[in-house]
């Protein structure tokens, strides 16, 4: 038998964090509870979790600070709760190296669905696949294995959502893909999923890989469809 996932629920509110840790352990994963940043950081280390699960609102650091300091040590997938609504949170929220995002008052159910698609992603894309884990095109180098681009020899740092929506994309390069459909491969929930997440996330790759952002020689937008990755155009 597997060994349960483990998911650290790092909230200071005692009514939500247990909640959720009954909702996770009777769907069959191992919770615990940090109730500051400070002891997040400590089981991080010890604990090694699976999933993140992240309140923003924490009494020693604010979430999207300690979502920065956990992306520097860990590339564990991190979700982040927060009572606050507006879109432009979100997208910092992402901008911080966090996989996804829910606002409170959330549901368990669709929390779980979450969790569950996200687990269930990395576990498709950890698969052992040998003739697919380096692929090449010109100059960029995207080598799964080791979860590592390069770029004329030089070593791009992207967040795990960011590499396997590349990855998906140069694996299936002259394909275009929607955003529905990204967002369904590589986060695996397009009915809960907001497709500006591909936006945000595209606009991240393309600042930290092209040359000039504006003008990208890597993942092309086809209008009114989606993205693809080709070089054959640039
Ligand atoms: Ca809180």
């Amino acid at each position: 038998m597997n060994r349960p996932r483990k998911i650290l629920i790092i909230e200071d509110e005692q009514d939500i964090s247990r909640i959720i840790k009954d909702y996770v352990t009777i769907n069959g994963y191992e919770a615990l509870i940090a109730e500051n940043g400070r002891d997040a950081l400590l089981a991080l280390d010890s604990w090694q979790p699976d999933f993140i699960v992240l309140d923003i609102m924490l009494p020693d650091v604010d979430g999207i600070e300690l979502c920065r300091q956990i992306r520097q040590k860990s590339q564990t997938p991190i979700l982040i709760l927060s009572a606050r609504g507006s879109d432009t949170d979100k997208v910092l929220g992402l901008g911080f190296g966090a996989d996804d995002y829910m606002t409170k008052p959330f549901s368990l159910s669709e929390l779980m669905a979450r969790i569950n698609a996200h687990l269930r992603r990395m576990d498709s894309f950890g698969a052992p696949s040998p003739h697919e884990d380096r692929l090449s095109f010109g100059n960029i180098v995207i080598d799964r294995k080791a979860y590592s681009v390069t770029v004329g020899g030089k070593e791009i740092a992207l967040s795990a959502k960011e590499f396997e929506l590349l990855f998906y994309l140069s694996k299936h390069n002259n394909q275009v893909f929607s955003k529905a459909q990204l967002l369904d491969a590589i986060w695996g929930y397009a009915e809960y999923g907001d497709e500006s997440t591909i936006t945000v996330y595209i606009r991240r790759i393309r600042e930290k890989l092209e040359a000039d952002p504006s003008n990208p020689v890597y993942i092309k937008t086809v209008w009114g469809v989606g993205y693809k990755f080709s070089l054959d155009d640039a």
